[in-house]
């Protein structure tokens, strides 16, 4: 029995001879400019849908991008220019972010572990520091003070909730990441009185969430406790950032998120809004949901094998690019990303096989078992939902394959 994959996202076709067509090029047309595979292809036009419909669901709502997500500089330079805040977590990312359009203030940098080299950096620049201890906030604040720069400083919550479902936790409990609620408000007033920028609150309660409720619950957790924090504090926040969490469907089983009744709910929440937060103004922080279903990793097959009955299609890519195709980026149970021979998208599968990277390890497998139209060495396979966490989030260095290339189309 062959194993189901996820579902190819909509809106893919192909040419009259069945190449895949990525943002209306052809993916061999691609592989040939970009000079060959390893290749991710990012559409743009596809993350400037992402983007109206964010705008359409939660109007007055700012949108930021989590950089960590897909940091290739085209495609961040694209965000950059449409969204109202990039959010960074290293000096990489914050250069990356002040390389780009968007203006120092927009630019917020969370993440645990800041450096002081780092902090300086960032208050030189004037880019936003998401506090995520006390500790980090008395080195911030001295390290300003010696540089007789005023720092924007903004503090991370780890709040008591997470959304439920969320497939990363990153609130609820003892956490690496933002300050225990019941901290918060001290030191508030610590920074404030110190003579810094307040710049308000981050809230971010978990990730890959397609459960409207449950988003729509932990956004309603989340305005109520910055609102009590805000008055334990005596401060209210310029802009309460109320973390992401917006998940794309990956595998079978799973369905998109319906951001329109998200956004119907936040509306409605912010409408009664507690009076401390009447002048606050609202962000929601997004990377996957923005960039993750218009990326396409295409890899070449290099060999086509048998093994006790069963094919092998081996590529020249795999999981020290897309690792988490592979089912190894956190994944407790592994299952199939949707991927398709490029060459005959749309065809019907006519044989079992499994795609398999390059490495010499038995973690490096990019569809088990799945169901496929015949491919042959020389043919291209498409892993598709490559856009976020693909090449940023991969162990590149292991085995010493050469790094992939990476191109956007659809600008
Ligand atoms: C990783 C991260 C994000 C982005 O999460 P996605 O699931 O990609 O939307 C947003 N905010 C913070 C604080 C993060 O650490």
């Amino acid at each position: 029995m062959s194993k189901p994959m996820g579902p190819i996202p909509h809106g893919f076709t192909a040419a009259a001879d069945g190449m895949l067509l990525i943002g209306g090029r052809r993916a061999d047309d691609l592989v040939r400019e970009a000079g060959g595979t390893p290749l991710f292809v990012y559409d743009l036009a596809r993350v400037d849908d992402r983007m109206r419909a964010f705008r359409k669901a939660f109007a007055g709502v700012n949108l930021h991008y989590a950089v960590k997500a897909n940091p290739y500089g085209p495609l961040l330079n694209h965000i950059a220019k449409q969204t109202d805040g990039l959010d960074v977590a290293s000096a990489g990312e914050m250069k990356a972010a002040l390389d780009s359009s968007a203006s120092a203030e927009d630019i917020s940098f969370a993440g645990p572990g800041k450096r002081d080299e780092e902090l300086a950096v960032a208050i030189d620049a004037g880019v936003t520091l998401n506090l995520e201890s006390e500790g980090e906030a008395e080195r911030a604040l001295a390290i300003a003070r010696a540089r007789g720069r005023r720092p924007r400083l903004a503090v991370r919550v780890n709040p008591d909730f997470e959304i439920k479902g969320s497939a990363m936790r990153m609130g609820g409990g003892a956490r690496p990441f933002g300050v225990d609620s019941a901290r918060v408000p001290a030191l508030v007033r610590r920074i404030v009185e110190a003579g810094a920028e307040w710049r308000g609150l981050h809230i971010f309660a978990g990730s890959q969430a397609l459960a409207a409720d449950a988003l729509i619950d932990a956004q309603r957790a989340t305005v109520a406790l910055a609102a009590k924090l805000a008055e334990l504090a005596g401060v209210p926040p310029p802009l309460v950032n109320l973390g992401g969490g917006f998940g794309i469907p990956y595998f079978a089983t799973e369905r998109a998120l319906d951001v329109e009744t998200v956004g119907r709910a936040l509306a409605e929440t912010l409408a009664g809004r507690p009076a401390v937060l009447r002048d606050t103004g609202f962000a929601i922080e997004l990377g996957r949901w923005l960039v993750g279903e218009a990326g396409v990793y295409l890899t070449r097959i290099v060999d086509r094998k048998e093994s006790h009955g069963k094919t092998f299609l081996v590529t020249d890519g795999g999981m020290h690019h897309q690792l988490a195709a592979s089912g190894n980026f956190g994944q407790v149970v592994r299952r199939n990303y949707p991927v398709a021979i490029a060459g005959h998208f749309g065809v019907r599968p006519d044989e079992e096989a499994s795609i398999v990277g390059c490495l010499c390890t038995p973690l490096d497998r990019l569809a088990d078992e799945v169901m496929l139209p015949r491919a042959e060495p020389g043919g291209l396979v498409a892993v598709f939902l490559a856009g976020a966490y693909g090449r940023s989030a991969s162990p590149e260095a292991f085995l010493g394959h050469p790094p992939p290339r990476e191109i956007a189309v659809g600008d």
